[in-house]
């Protein structure tokens, strides 16, 4: 199982170590020819105007999208669920979304004084709970009616999923719990 975290900029280096837990080959993904070989692909939190840009420029974000619509499973956190999303509020104006999973995303939604908090998520499917870290995490502001929500606080969508595509607001590869990478890779062995 080769699995590629997209390392142009940002979190990417505690997904890799999440994945190699599970003794998954892990591809640090900067160029197409390294997402080429990957059969899934985790875009990890960090600054998501940044990582548009880099998608557009290194031709990955038009195989990104050719690859989900084959059905790869993709996880995007933080950032990455900015950059999945199909509408970015407060983004830059020249920054285009993937548009694969139909929510729409406020940047730093949650607000300058608690940009950064920590909440106990009860996660559908899961017995007991997941410490989320939110880092100047996106806010979910509208869901389409093909997303499921998976997690939510104060009403507000935290994880969701649609198809091959799994999203969180939060930062799973932070909290010492690697029940969502494990979720992950069930959607590949699935796939
Ligand atoms: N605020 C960042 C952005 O807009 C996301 C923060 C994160 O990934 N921790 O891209």
């Amino acid at each position: 199982m080769k699995v590629g975290v997209l390392a142009l900029q940002g979190a990417f280096k505690l997904h890799v170590k999440a994945l190699e837990q599970f003794g998954v080959e892990a591809i640090e993904v900067r160029n197409l020819e390294n997402f080429n070989s990957v059969e899934a692909l985790i875009i990890p939190g960090g600054e998501s105007t940044t990582m548009s840009f880099l998608l557009e420029s290194t031709g990955m974000f038009e195989a990104i999208k050719e690859s989900s619509a084959e059905g790869m499973p993709i996880l995007g956190t933080c950032a990455g669920m900015i950059l999945l999303s199909s509408k970015i509020t407060d983004g830059r104006s020249d920054q285009n979304p993937l548009g694969l999973v139909n929510i729409e995303t406020r940047r730093n939604g949650y607000g300058r004084q608690i940009d950064s908090f920590e909440s106990d998520l009860s996660i559908k499917g899961f017995d007991r709970s997941f410490r989320g870290i939110f880092i100047r995490a996106p806010l979910v502001e509208k869901v389409g009616s093909e997303v499921e929500v998976l997690a939510e606080v104060n009403n507000r969508p935290v994880m969701c999923k649609q198809g091959s595509v799994l999203v969180t607001s939060f930062h799973p590869e932070l909290a010492d719990d690697t029940r969502i990478h494990t979720e992950f890779l069930e959607m590949l062995s699935k796939s």
